[in-house]
């Protein structure tokens, strides 16, 4: 068999510990929050949850449960056809959370609920408008989301529940679109995703490629330039890293170089504000570009 492609010094990062780490850890098992920060052992989780130096402490919750009903290719999370059901109460619970827990920006994730009528739209926007309630309308809100296969309706219904960022990642560029995600998610269908958001009335607009995966880097900006000309405000581009052995290989550990080129196209393209780097995830440094004035 081939050589695996060796991981360069750049990503070997430590994940974060001491003290006040395991106060934040112990506080929210008491909370009973589920954040994919630590699930996924994100290696910026230190950065991200404390804050300051131009960005504000953001955390990612995971809604509706840890089984997915699909089957991307990159991702760790599990599979059921049949997902235990939602637990009614998690919005209004996850809201008092959060609340409670006092960072300035939430990043709302969730696994894909194929097997319900809405997809869990309605769950997702109750959850929005439940945080937004809890903290007075101080928190900002950025809610990734799944493509609810296409339903115009269920985009509404998340598009107007008072969120501040809608994201929806394509998560690689047009032509590995089969290769990488689950056969029911394509890229016709999550560009229509996120139209639909902004002509809902969304103010920003938000998704995240994965680099690695076999791209061309002509690819990559075409994907940049067709997702500006539908009006996608914000982007975040980073490395792919394979979860287990039994998931997609990593193509190419991209250079910080060539993350840095493609921010510099993403800025020229007029997008508003663009994340890129080895360590970029989708919701890396989320509050950073609020902070910024860019919008408020
Ligand atoms: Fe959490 Fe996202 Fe930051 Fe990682 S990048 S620590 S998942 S908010
Ligand atoms: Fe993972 Fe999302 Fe794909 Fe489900 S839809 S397998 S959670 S990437």
């Amino acid at each position: 068999p081939k050589d695996k492609v060796r991981k360069p010094d750049w990503l070997k990062r430590e994940l974060p510990g001491g003290e006040n780490y395991g106060a934040i850890k112990t506080k929210l098992r008491e909370l009973k929050l589920a954040t994919v920060c630590e699930e996924a052992k994100c290696p910026n989780l230190g950065e991200c949850w404390k804050g300051g130096d131009g960005h504000a402490a953001t955390a990612t919750i995971m809604l509706m449960g840890d089984t997915c009903t699909r089957g991307c290719r990159f991702c760790a999370v599990k599979t059921s056809r049949a997902p235990p059901p939602l637990d009614p109460n998690e919005p209004e619970n996850t809201a008092k959370a959060v609340a409670a827990w006092g960072i300035d920006y939430v990043v709302l994730t969730s696994v894909d609920r194929d097997d319900l009528p809405d997809f869990g739209a309605a769950h997702i926007a109750a959850t929005i408008r439940h945080l937004k309630e809890q903290t007075e309308g101080r928190l900002l809100v950025e809610a990734l989301v799944p493509d609810f296969q296409g339903q115009r309706e269920c985009v509404d219904l998340v598009a107007r529940s008072g969120l501040d960022v809608f994201a929806h990642n394509v998560e690689t560029v047009e032509r590995l679109q089969g290769v990488v995600r689950d056969r029911r998610a394509n890229w016709a269908q999550s560009l229509g995703v996120l139209v639909a958001a902004k002509e809902a009335g969304v103010r920003v607009t938000k998704t995240s490629i994965m680099l690695g995966c076999g791209e061309t880097p002509d690819e990559v900006v075409q994907a940049l330039k067709t997702l500006r000309a539908h009006g996608v405000d914000v982007v975040t581009l980073g490395q792919y890293m394979q979860p287990t052995k039994r998931h997609m290989a990593v193509s190419e550990y991209v250079t910080p170089e060539a993350f840095k080129a493609y921010e510099q196209v993403a800025n020229d393209l007029g997008f508003l504000y663009c994340a890129s780097g080895p360590m970029v995830r989708s919701s890396y440094r989320a509050g950073e570009f609020f902070l910024k004035g860019m919008l408020q």
